[in-house]
């Protein structure tokens, strides 16, 4: 129930920050990204919030505060729950680093304070930093802060649950923060690993992807080179990345039916150095007949 309540609310606060974001970084408003900032500094304090008590709803609450309210700390009602005091942000960032050592790096909860900071110094000061620079640190916090908690957030949800309404919202989210940040240069396909329509591939200003990632199960492929493809059988572009781990390629074409419905392309590394693709080398097999 706790956690529904911050997940929802969490998700509300993103969906306003980014529309603030969107309307600051078109007119340069600084009352824009004061709302931008306060907004999404919310969401991702209500997100890690959301992530953390999924170890208990206690987690995220101060322990002396518990005892003091609650009848029995260790099963606390709702409303009481309400009355207890919460932890800050610098605590939230040690529980993560407990809990999540492995999804959030120090120069993500670096990130978490640095923006805390800024957001104080905005609700007591005016806000003295370029707006270039804000939009830059919020663009980061927006990766580094919050597509880890979606993609931790999502793995309560079952396996045919791919399209339920809280994945649907966070795709939205991702998609809301993409055409903000690099305008038409992504795309988006069918996740091969978790099979949701989450894969969201990035171009960079180049005219090949050099970047991909799912917003559902946190899949992704890092710094792609042009010799890194190979010619798909299927839509017979050079867009085929092989995947050593699962001994299977991935079509980054989007209108490939591998992209849109298929999931991973069958491919394996052939004994001649190039690839098997669908059960064919082009290398040997050619030459055989
Ligand atoms: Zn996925
Ligand atoms: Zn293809
Ligand atoms: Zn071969």
């Amino acid at each position: 129930m706790v956690r529904f309540n911050l997940l929802e609310n969490a998700l509300d606060s993103v969906e306003t920050g980014l529309d603030y974001f969107n309307k600051a970084l078109e007119g340069h408003d600084r009352r824009d990204y004061k709302q931008c900032l306060l907004n999404l500094f919310q969401a991702a304090e209500l997100l890690l919030k959301a992530v953390v008590s999924r170890n208990g709803p206690g987690a995220i609450f101060n322990p002396a505060s518990l005892q003091e309210k609650c009848v029995d700390p260790a099963h606390p009602t709702e409303s009481e729950l309400h009355q207890c005091k919460s932890v800050n942000v610098s605590q939230l960032c040690k529980l993560l680093k407990i809990y999540h050592p492995a999804e959030f790096s120090e120069s993500a909860l670096q990130m978490m304070k640095t923006v805390g900071q800024l957001r104080n110094n905005l609700q007591h000061f005016a806000l003295e930093v370029r707006p270039q620079e804000l939009a830059m640190q919020l663009s980061e916090l927006y990766q580094q802060i919050f597509r880890p908690a979606f993609v931790i957030i999502q793995s309560d949800e079952t396996e045919n649950s791919w399209n339920s309404d809280l994945r649907q919202d966070i795709i939205a989210l991702e998609q809301q923060f993409l055409d903000i940040t690099v305008n038409q240069e992504y795309t988006l396909a069918l996740c091969p690993v978790c099979e949701s329509f989450s894969h969201f591939i990035l171009y960079q200003g180049e005219s090949f992807p050099t970047r991909t990632h799912c917003i559902c199960c946190g899949f992704s492929l890092n710094n792609l080179q042009t010799w890194d493809f190979q010619e798909c059988p299927e839509c017979s572009a050079p867009s085929v990345i092989y995947l050593p781990k699962q001994r299977a390629g991935v079509c980054l074409w989007y209108k490939c039916e591998y992209s849109k419905m298929d999931g991973f392309v069958p491919m394996e590394p052939c004994e001649c150095g190039a690839f098997r693709m669908e059960g064919h080398c082009s290398n040997c097999d050619s030459e055989e007949s």
